[in-house]
């Protein structure tokens, strides 16, 4: 089996097979065996797991989940890809290799049919330009992922992980925090890939929780706050949710909330912790989603 992940022999396996690298799939290569370590030790795979893997793109993370898991699952979008992945991992048994595209793919029929239903971890390069619907998607969605561990653009990264009041604190934060415990595990620099991104790169692991920490009675109606709290994040978040067109709540309801809550009238969306949003959620009783 060609050992992949330094540059020589991801070079030599692009050029024998012609392979064209294609930009609109966001195809950034890993070069660096450190880096594919970091990764597999942040995902804590063993024996007993599943693994789901988005873009395997020539295998090289793939070759080493399938070394430690006891079953992979890949899903690559870009056709090409596919004969090049049945050489690199010919000699993986384990290896369920599925040609879709993520987003459009039954993700929760997949794993049921290929782990029998039960609870998998997620390992993957990302290609950026759908990070959040990748990762929100699998969140949200309920399909039963113990974990999420994924190099992705590294200012996403640190939105993932920002506390309030930072200045990369946002709607991606609060939603991700919901779902799951985030970790940013490595700093990994653009020459780590074939060819090289135009940004830095970060792994994190989103460590899924059993049970949210904060509990709404509307979740939909928490999410709709948080995403005009931070659509106009420069105004007060009394401001901004009388001003948001989606919602029906007035200034006034809005600043008699926060008042109840303790919180000055003037104060902005961008200091509120998830439990704060919550409570407001619940005292913001009659308001409805338009
Ligand atoms: N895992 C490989 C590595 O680390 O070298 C490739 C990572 S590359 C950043 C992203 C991969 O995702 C590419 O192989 C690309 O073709 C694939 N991809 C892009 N969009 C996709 C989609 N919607 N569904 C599945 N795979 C996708």
């Amino acid at each position: 089996m060609t050992d992949l992940g330094i540059p020589a022999s991801t070079i030599e396996v692009l050029r024998r097979h012609q392979f064209t690298i294609q930009k609109k799939y966001g195809q950034n290569f890993l070069i660096d065996k450190n880096v594919l370590e970091k990764i597999l030790r942040a995902a804590e795979i063993t024996r007993e797991d599943c693994v789901l893997e988005i873009g395997p793109g020539i295998g090289t993370l793939t070759q080493c989940l399938a070394r430690k898991a006891g079953k992979v699952i890949a899903v690559e979008i870009d056709r090409n890809l596919i004969p090049i992945l049945e050489e690199t991992l010919a000699d993986c048994p384990n290896i369920t290799l599925v040609q879709g595209d993520i987003l459009k793919v039954d993700v929760a029929e997949l794993l049921h049919r290929e782990s029998g239903g039960r609870s998998v971890k997620v390992a993957a390069n990302l290609p950026y330009y759908i990070t959040t619907p990748i990762v929100m998607g699998l969140l949200e969605s309920r399909v039963p992922v113990e974990s999420i561990t994924i190099m992705v653009q590294k200012e996403v990264a640190e939105r993932m992980q920002a506390g309030p009041g930072t200045k990369d604190y946002g709607a991606l934060s609060l939603a991700v925090q919901y779902y799951a415990r985030p970790e940013i595990v490595a700093a990994v620099p653009p020459n780590c890939f074939i060819p090289r991104p135009a940004v830095g790169s970060a792994v994190i692991r989103l460590t899924r929780h059993e049970n949210p920490p904060v509990q709404a009675a509307d979740e939909r109606k928490m999410f709709a706050l948080i995403r005009a709290a931070f659509n106009q994040r420069r105004k007060t978040l009394a401001n901004s949710l009388g001003n948001a067109p989606g919602l029906s709540v007035s200034k006034e309801q809005a600043a008699q909330a926060l008042e109840k809550m303790g919180l000055s009238q003037g104060v902005r969306g961008e200091v509120l912790t998830l439990k704060e949003f919550a409570e407001l959620s619940d005292l913001l009783q009659g308001v409805k989603i338009l």
